[in-house]
């Protein structure tokens, strides 16, 4: 399969010259399978308008499947032209939210963001053909592919990371952790806790959290968020093949996001590397 990165930013976009190079769109992967368009989205931040360009003018077909609710990864979903005109055909799955207060149902929990007067249409007025859907936990079969959907502690909703493999490769998305929902762990910045370990152990590539680095934690811990450091030993106890720091901090600068990589890469296992917008990872085989 391929991986098609759109957005990397989490909390809000960052434009501007010094965020140029890793990007500014907030967080959204595309997968496509060895030949063909992408089918499976994850997430709609707004680097989902990314798709649109990608996918050669054709309507988008298949499914678009969200962590969590919250702005940074729902905002790009009116935006996504490509999903937005007929002959779309468009399954948005989002985790079932347990709690009343949360959501009533996929399209009505969508609508609390995505209607007047906050949006001037609801999700009945997108085009093409739209089904909505309330995501349990557990595994499930999706556009093809095998996708293991597990919830993990966040902030404010209930969020799922997701495993997702083509029976080659495998790789885990986890662009929102907050590790310390299940204790401290022995360096403060949280816990290898069971569903964490669940989504990411023996993966190709992992896609997570890396909003905070270890320095600046102490103030920021409430957020609902992982560092760096936690990322990379996660990755370290999971035998995970290729780290990509993803949901970067919208504050951090290239040359930030650079030094914070150079200063965890040990030339051993795993890789780590820093998600950029607009790159590909071809994991055909
Ligand atoms: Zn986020
Ligand atoms: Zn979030």
């Amino acid at each position: 399969m391929r991986v098609l990165i759109c957005g990397v930013r989490g909390s809000t976009p960052a434009p501007g010259v010094e965020f140029a190079r890793y990007g500014g769109h907030t967080s959204c992967i595309a997968i496509a399978h060895d030949d063909g368009p992408p089918r499976l989205v994850l997430d709609a931040g707004t680097g989902i308008r990314r798709l649109t360009g990608l996918l050669d003018g054709a309507p988008f077909q298949g499914t678009i499947l969200l962590t969590h609710l919250h702005w940074d990864h729902l905002q790009g979903l009116p935006f996504f032209a490509a999903a937005d005109q007929p002959g779309a055909r468009v399954t948005l799955a989002v985790p079932a939210q347990t709690s009343a207060a949360w959501g009533d149902g996929a399209e009505r929990t969508v609508a609390k963001m995505m209607s007047p007067p906050h949006f001037p249409i609801d999700p009945a007025g997108l085009n093409g053909d739209w089904c909505f859907v309330d995501l349990d936990e557990g595994p499930h079969r999706i556009e093809d592919l095998s996708v293991l959907a597990l919830e993990i502690p966040h902030k404010g909703g209930r969020t799922f990371g997701y495993r997702i493999s083509d029976g080659v490769s495998t790789i885990a998305y986890v662009p929102d952790h907050s590790p310390i929902a299940f204790g401290d762990g022995p360096d403060g910045l949280g816990t290898v806790h069971p569903a964490i370990r669940a989504l990411v152990e023996d993966v190709d590539v992992l896609f997570h959290d890396a909003q905070h680095v270890r320095d600046e934690f102490a103030q920021l811990r409430g957020f609902g968020h992982a560092t760096v450091e936690y990322a990379v030993d996660l990755a370290t106890a999971c035998d995970v093949r290729r780290l990509l720091l993803f949901h970067h901090s919208p504050g951090r600068t290239d040359l930030e996001i650079d030094a914070i990589v150079s200063a965890q890469r040990t030339g051993g296992a795993p890789q780590i590397g820093a998600a950029v917008e607009t790159r590909t990872i071809d994991l055909r085989r």
